[in-house]
Formats: C-alpha cells, structure tokens, sequence
C-alpha cells in the first residue's frame, strides 16, 4: 500500500473499561477523523496517536492494528445490548438500488513490509444503521459506472466483516473489513497494469477517513458463529483474508464481556499466509492465546517460510494434517468447521481430509455428508 493511505488512518483516541455505554463523536478536522470519547475514570484507558502508529510504520517491521491496544485489557463491556435481543440475523436490509451511504473511519495496511501484495484494516461507519452479526457479509458498491453496463453503478462485491456486531469501538456503530488490494501483474512482462487493477478493492484501500461508501447488506447465513451450545468446538480454517470472519468470532468469544454468551469451549484457529509479515490480527490471537490457553489453539502456515515434512511448501491443509487425529475426533464430537478465504483452498484441504479419512479406514463422502447434515460444516470461499 502507498505511504499515503498509511497516513491517512485516523487520529483515533480510545477509551475502553467498565462503563456500559461508550459515547463517541466524530468530527472531521484537517482531513482526518477523531474520535472524541466520552471521558471515564479507568486506568484502563488507552490512547493511540496516529503519530505513534505512523512512526511505527515507517521505522519498524512490526505491523500495528489499533484493536493491539484494545485487545491488552481485560473483558470489554458492550453497547448497546439490544444487538443481542433479535433471534433472527439481520438480511439484505439495504438493497443494490437502495444502498446505505457510510464513511469511512479509517484505513490502516495490516502487513509487514515483506508481505507480498496489500492488506488493509478498514473501519466504517454506519452509526448503527446497518447492524449485522458475526460471520456476515457487507457489499460495497464502489463509485463510477460499469464498464460492461454503461450508465449502470458498479456491481456489489461482496467483504466479509472483520468485527463483532458492536463493532472495533464497542459501541455498535462501526464494522470492519480486512480487504485485499487485487492488483494485476501481465503475465508476459511481469509487470503491473494498473489499468486492470481490481475496482473495489483498491477504491477501498485507497480510501480516506471522512470518505463516502455505498454499502448494501448485511449477507450471508452460512457463516454465522452456532452460540447455542457455548462449551461447542470451533475449528476456523483460512487463507490470508479469508481470516476476517474469524476476527469477529475471536472478539466475541475472547475480548467482550457479552451478556448470556460466556464462552467456555474450544476455538482453534488454521492461519495459511505467505510469510510472517502476512500475518493477520497476530498481536491479537496471541493475546487471546496467552489469556485463554485452554480456550484457544492457533496454528499457523506460512507456505513461503515453512516446509511440510514432504520438503514442499507448508499450507493450511499440511497443518491441519498434523493434527487429524484430534480435528477428527473433535468433528465426531460435534465441533463445527469453517473455511474461509479463496477458492483455490478447498480442493487440497478436502484432498488432504479424504486421505486421512481413509487411512483410518473411514469414508469421507459419507462423513462429509453427516457434517453437512448436522450443520456443522461451513465453507465461505470466494
Ligand atoms: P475486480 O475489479 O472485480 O477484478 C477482479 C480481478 O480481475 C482482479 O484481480 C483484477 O486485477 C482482475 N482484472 C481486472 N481487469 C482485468 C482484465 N482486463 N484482464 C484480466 N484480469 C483483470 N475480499 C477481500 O479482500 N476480503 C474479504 O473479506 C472478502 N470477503 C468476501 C466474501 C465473499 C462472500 C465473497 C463472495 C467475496 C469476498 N471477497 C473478499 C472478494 C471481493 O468480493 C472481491 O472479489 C475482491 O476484492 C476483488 O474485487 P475488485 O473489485 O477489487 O476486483
């Protein structure tokens, strides 16, 4: 990502504690948006500069996301929590031709220098008309006509949701994305065509606090997170961005204090990225790893770092072949699977689970088709 849109992420102070309600206004000034939070008396409270975020970025390897600093407190209470009252999620509750204009908050690169290709954290607001749950979708229509239908907007793509219902600020207001930049490399030259770019991605990565974004939804069933057995296993497969729904889950399960939702079982997550510098929402997951040893297990596969025990690159599929034996018995036991990221992990995780299904002499049709029977079995690949 250019140093502009690094720069560009907002001037954010954040306080987070015990106090039910957290009262936030945004303002816009020089170009940049502030969140101004309702003063509390916590030794809790963090603030973060964008200075200190800028600087880090420029100077140093590690990569930063504001939620770092939110996940080093204790449980966070939340609000509103009529988020929880519905017994139904949230559908389509802005259409393509009714879209809901939100703005953007900020937009901060969440890999390293080293990461091959762009990822960015992007919060919006929707002050709290667009809510949606765990594990949906929002479509983004991005600005300008279609190129196949002149005269007619862009079509929706469609970006899974990072954040919990209440959102990064834990106030309902805001939900997140983790939005890969499509970039277009000619395959005979190697080199880049900006022409051939992807639209939305970029006009999102791109984006600036303060900016307009058409927004449609929330989508999506498949990969809501089951809450009524809260002891059940959770076991989360994905591939680079395929990760944002998992971020919600975490966030739910392991940073807020929810009312009626204590949860108590096992999430385990499968992280397949390029290289250490890939690595989405790490400070994150290793937080919740240090906190909750026996309520999280995190596994990562840096296929351009690691090697399988076949000398060949490490994938997620490899990982998870490292501990079947437990994943099998944890799926025997109930737990609910999910996948997630781009198509192209599917055919050598369900290669790499037939094999295995087989050598405990075992049918994986007939095992798949029981997962898929009793729910437990969700794949969002896209
Ligand atoms: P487009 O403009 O649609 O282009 C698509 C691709 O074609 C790009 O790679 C582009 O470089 C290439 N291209 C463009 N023109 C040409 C040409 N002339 N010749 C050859 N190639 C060309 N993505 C995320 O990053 N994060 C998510 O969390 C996420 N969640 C998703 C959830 C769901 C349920 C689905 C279905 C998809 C999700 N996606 C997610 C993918 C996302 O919807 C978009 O498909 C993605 O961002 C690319 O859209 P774009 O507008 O940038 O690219």
């Amino acid at each position: 990502m250019s140093h502009s849109a690094v720069s560009q992420a907002a001037a954010v102070s954040v306080s987070i504690g015990n106090e039910r309600s957290l009262t936030r206004s945004v303002f816009k000034h020089n170009n940049s948006i502030s969140f101004n939070t309702k003063p509390w008396s916590s030794s809790l409270a963090l603030t973060q500069k964008t200075s200190t975020i800028r600087d880090a970025k420029r100077y140093s390897n590690t990569t930063i996301c504001m939620s770092v600093q939110q996940a080093s407190s204790s449980k966070v209470n939340v609000s509103p929590i009529e988020l929880e009252d519905p017994t139904d999620p949230p559908l389509n509750l802005y259409k393509p031709k009714d879209s809901y204009t939100a703005k953007i908050v900020s937009v901060e690169r969440v890999v390293g220098p080293k990461a091959p290709g762009e990822t960015c954290h992007i919060v919006i607001d929707h002050e709290g008309n667009l809510p949606y749950w765990e594990g949906q979708s929002y479509g983004v229509i991005p600005p300008g006509e279609n190129p196949k239908k002149p005269g007619a907007p862009h079509n929706v793509r469609l970006y899974s949701i990072a954040s919990t219902r209440y959102g990064d600020f834990f106030d309902g207001k805001t939900a997140s994305l983790c939005v890969r930049r499509a970039v277009y490399y000619d395959p005979e030259t190697g080199k880049e065509d900006p022409s051939k770019n992807g639209v939305c991605s970029n006009f999102l990565c791109d984006s600036k606090p303060g900016d307009k974004i058409q927004i449609t939804g929330p989508s999506g069933k498949v990969m809501l997170l089951p809450e009524n057995d809260p002891n059940a296993t959770h076991i989360m497969v994905a591939t680079g961005t395929g990760v944002a729904p998992y971020r919600g889950y975490l966030r739910r399960l392991f940073m807020e204090n929810v009312p009626n939702y204590k949860f108590g079982g096992l999430a385990w997550l499968f992280l397949g990225v390029a290289n250490t510098d890939s690595l989405l929402y790490d400070d994150e997951f290793s937080k919740y790893l240090k906190d909750h040893p026996d309520n999280f297990r995190f596994d990562k596969a840096l296929s351009r770092e690691e090697k399988n025990k076949k000398g060949g690159k490490m994938y997620v599929q490899d990982k998870i072949e490292e501990y079947s034996d437990e994943i099998f018995k944890l799926l025997d036991n109930g737990a609910h699977i999910y996948f997630c990221g781009l198509k192209g992990m599917m055919p050598g995780i369900q290669d790499t689970l037939k094999r295995v299904a087989e050598e405990r002499g075992e049918s994986w049709d007939a095992k798949l088709s029981q997962l898929r029977k009793n729910k437990q079995w969700h794949v969002e690949v896209y």
